[in-house]
């Protein structure tokens, strides 16, 4: 028996037939964008993340991305002007600034949660600065509440990066409520997942909706009539459908995953393994469950053997990348060591008793050669 590290078919058969129905009536309905289902779905998430708006786009990168784009097109940030984001971040959070034409400043990671560092923050804002951006990592919620005073210490928009954290909960303010906006992603793999590509921005701020609602479709709200350069970076009507029903078997699947998390965390007593710390249960829903250790080609290659998947969640920080070839000479001592010694372990609301029980065993038998 082998391991995934996520099993999608499985994953999506739970609801099969719902999906199909869904499916079904979409393709009768003879309209495919912008219509009933999107709008069903904008609603339904909106009220289920405790905010007034949500705007289905096409992509989480689109959701940062047009955010940003609407906060310039309405004078709030101006080309050139610094963005926050944390140093060990999914490159997504990193191409929706550069994309935006500002400037991205790169911040270490608190040392226990691998979430962005407050003091590190306040140490990075400069004249230039205008959005701190924080990415919800592994489905963990940043320390909004010292994020937000920063926000206000220093006048500054919050982008919440929600790709990972969909339902992460803190003084019952969920991700997707705490920032100015919030930018979600339902890649098939994340924990509220399309058949396909989709993503959501959420937000109180009306002006704010509205402008995205342009921005999304061309620049315009009246057919012909354009107020902005926007792009084409719409929400499916199928996808809508689909989301629709998975957003509904979202909090048992958030439920599955923080028992699952419970059971790697009292199960897993390898010495050579560093267990991911949560100061509140429901402020992590668990995208990913990211152990640490110094010997991790050693621990891949030792779960390979035992048939467990694993994957890296990321090898490379942004600021090395090719694609950043400016920012490679900076030094982010943390993030560098980081992306050398996590490694994700297989999580989803659907392991097998059988399975997890392999996962633990496998880890627990890893020994480190001298
Ligand atoms: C997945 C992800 C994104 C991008 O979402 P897509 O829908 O794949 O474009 C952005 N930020 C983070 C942290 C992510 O994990």
């Amino acid at each position: 028996m082998k391991v995934d590290f996520l099993n999608l078919k499985r994953l999506n058969e739970q609801y099969e037939d719902e999906l199909k129905q869904a499916c079904a009536r979409v393709i009768e309905s003879g309209w495919y964008i912008l219509g009933a289902e999107t709008e069903k779905f904008e609603q339904e998430f909106a009220s289920y993340c405790g905010v007034k708006h949500c705007i289905g786009v096409a992509n989480g990168l689109d959701a940062l991305t047009l955010t940003l784009k609407a906060w310039r097109e309405l004078g709030k940030v101006n080309k050139g002007d610094e963005v926050i984001v944390p140093g060990n971040t999914y490159i997504a959070s990193v191409l929706a600034v550069t994309e935006a034409d500002l400037v991205p400043v790169f911040v270490e990671p608190d040392e226990v949660t691998h979430n962005i560092c407050p003091k590190a923050i306040e140490g990075a804002i400069s004249e230039k600065t205008k959005v701190i951006l924080p990415v919800h990592l592994y489905g963990q919620l940043a320390d909004m509440p010292a994020i937000m005073a920063l926000a206000s210490k220093y006048q500054l928009l919050v982008l919440e990066d929600s790709a990972q954290s969909h339902g992460a909960e803190l003084d019952g303010k969920k991700s997707g409520a705490w920032g100015n906006a919030s930018g979600f992603s339902f890649y098939p793999g994340k924990n509220l997942g399309a058949l396909g590509d989709g993503g959501a921005v959420t937000t109180d701020d009306d002006e704010l909706a509205e402008t995205l609602r342009a921005l999304r479709n061309y620049g315009s709200h009246i057919k012909y009539q354009n107020l902005y350069q926007g792009l084409n970076s719409r929400l499916d009507e199928i996808q809508s459908a689909m989301l629709s029903v998975k957003l509904k078997y979202l909090p048992a699947q958030t439920a599955a995953r923080q028992e699952l998390a419970v059971f790697y965390q009292r199960e897993i007593n390898n010495p050579h393994i560093t267990l991911p710390k949560v100061a509140e249960p429901q402020s992590h829903v668990w995208h990913l469950f990211v152990v640490r250790t110094s010997s991790r080609d050693a621990l891949v290659e030792h779960l390979t053997e035992c048939g467990v998947q694993t994957q890296v969640h990321y090898p490379i920080a942004p600021h090395k990348q090719q694609a950043y070839s400016e920012l490679n000479h900076l030094c982010l001592p943390l993030t560098e060591q980081l992306q050398d010694e996590v490694l994700s372990l297989p999580m989803s609301p659907y392991l097998s008793e059988q399975e997890r029980s392999k996962v633990v065993d496998a880890i627990n038998s890893f020994k480190v050669k001298e």
